[in-house]
């Protein structure tokens, strides 16, 4: 199973930048602070308490060569996982809280990914619970760059204190502008979260695992070819599922609803996508063939145009 999944083309669709830096870097970037006490801020009590340190993360990387560093030690160790293309998410909405300039950060991050064995595109980014004009300053940020390797635009943090409908005309703004659509949801709430999403024009959901609630919303999901981001070792770390078996990964593909696996915020929750398809064997008795099928699902519902 290891050479299986080693010579396995995959690629990654839920991936954010800021979550893939790994204790020794923020070390490295801040050594004041002993590696230790970066250890123990990748620990979280629950969900909140993870999206907390992921700002905390954001505030560490100050310099757009800061970005570019972190961008370089991703796409190294998804080289190595044989990770052929990635959607790597920018939290650009935590680049405007922090007051910086969004520009350079871009650049310098686009200029990093070049040359990579890594096929890699960008989607933009944009904090729920920042509020519309925040989440629109993003999808313009994204718009301006459509033609820079942005595919698509997304919202993610809090679904309980950024509720999707305020982002109608964000969403549609961002549609008309030539990006393609996701949204984190169902991962903290219930499939109502979910329906919401899809209200807002979202192609693809980011976790979306409590859709497995809601037989209706399962239904839409195959009837439509609307993918599941799934991330088993994120929903685990964060609490937004108790325990291993508890996971709904089985249910959801037997349910025929598209998925596609991915590792979320490796860094801060120390797994890597290899991780994640050994785990979907191992605990769910994910077969060599159906790990195949999923893996050519991560090609398969890229926004990137068709080659
Ligand atoms: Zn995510």
């Amino acid at each position: 199973m290891a050479d299986f999944l080693m010579a396995l083309p995959k690629a990654e669709l839920h991936l954010h930048l800021e979550g893939s830096v790994e204790p020794e870097t923020l070390h490295e970037l801040d050594p004041a602070t002993p590696v230790e006490e970066f250890r123990a801020l990748y620990t979280y009590a629950d969900f909140d308490a993870f999206l907390k340190a992921f700002a905390a993360v954001g505030k560490l990387l100050r310099t757009p060569e800061d970005y570019a560093l972190v961008t370089h030690r991703l796409l190294e160790r998804l080289a190595a996982q044989n990770v052929r293309y990635a959607e790597i998410i920018v939290a650009a909405g935590v680049v405007l809280w922090k007051g910086q300039d969004f520009g350079p950060i871009f650049d310098a991050i686009r200029k990093a990914s070049q040359g990579s064995a890594v096929e890699v595109r960008w989607i933009l980014d944009a904090v729920r619970q920042f509020g519309v004009e925040a989440a629109m300053q993003v999808a313009e940020l994204a718009a301006e760059r459509t033609g820079q390797g942005v595919v698509a635009y997304g919202i993610g943090g809090s679904e309980q204190r950024g509720p999707a409908e305020w982002f109608t005309e964000v969403f549609a703004f961002a549609k008309r502008a030539g990006l393609r659509l996701t949204a984190h949801a169902g991962e903290s709430m219930g499939p109502e979260s979910v329906w919401a999403a899809l209200e807002l024009g979202a192609e693809r959901i980011g976790h979306g695992i409590t859709s497995a609630r809601d037989p209706k919303l399962l239904d839409h999901l195959r009837a439509h070819d609307i993918p599941l981001e799934i991330c088993i070792t994120s929903n685990l770390v964060t609490g937004v599922v108790k325990q291993l078996d508890q996971h709904p990964i089985r249910t959801l593909y037997d349910a025929g609803v598209p998925i596609v696996l991915n590792s979320d915020d490796p860094g801060m929750f120390r797994c890597s996508l290899t991780d994640e398809y050994r785990l979907a064997a191992r605990a769910f008795g994910f077969s060599e063939a159906e790990l195949r099928s999923i893996a050519q699902n991560g090609f398969r519902y890229a926004f990137r145009a068709v080659t």
